[in-house]
């Protein structure tokens, strides 16, 4: 009979225990949380998507990333379209802004010119990272 009397304790320590048993779930959530969080991605997190060069279609590396304004900017464009460095480079060097702006504003227009096609013949055959210093198109 002593012994069931002195099974309970102080009021002030039960609830201390009762306090320890929640903390002791939510941290079992946390743990569950942290578990889910490491198997499927954050919902905010986008891996970054491989991307395609409008010109060349190869897939373009982060390092190699350009964006080229089919319109210029200083001539107000707007649209852009994702490139290579090398083809982003190759355009510039074959047309001026007011060209690009007046006669190669879309993809379809700059690959129907002749050295653009040639270039992009040239430039699939090498490797997506491929990057060398753009031959200017007078120098030829
Ligand atoms: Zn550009
Ligand atoms: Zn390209």
């Amino acid at each position: 009979m002593n012994g069931v009397f002195m099974l309970p304790r102080p009021r002030g320590k039960l609830n201390g225990v009762k306090r320890l048993c929640k903390t002791r779930r939510t941290l079992d959530q946390t743990r569950r949380e942290i578990a889910m969080a490491k198997r499927a991605p954050e919902p905010w997190y986008h891996p970054p998507q491989e991307e395609i060069c409008a010109l060349c279609g190869r897939a373009v590396p982060l390092v190699e990333r350009d964006l080229h304004h089919l319109v210029p900017k200083s001539q107000g464009g707007k649209q852009t379209a994702v490139l290579h460095r090398i083809c982003h480079r190759q355009l510039h060097a074959l047309f001026s802004e007011k060209e690009l702006a007046q006669h190669y504003s879309t993809v379809e227009e700059l690959l129907a010119h002749e050295a653009v096609r040639s270039f992009v013949d040239w430039v699939r055959t090498k490797p997506d990272g491929f990057y060398q210093r753009t031959r200017r198109a007078r120098a030829r």
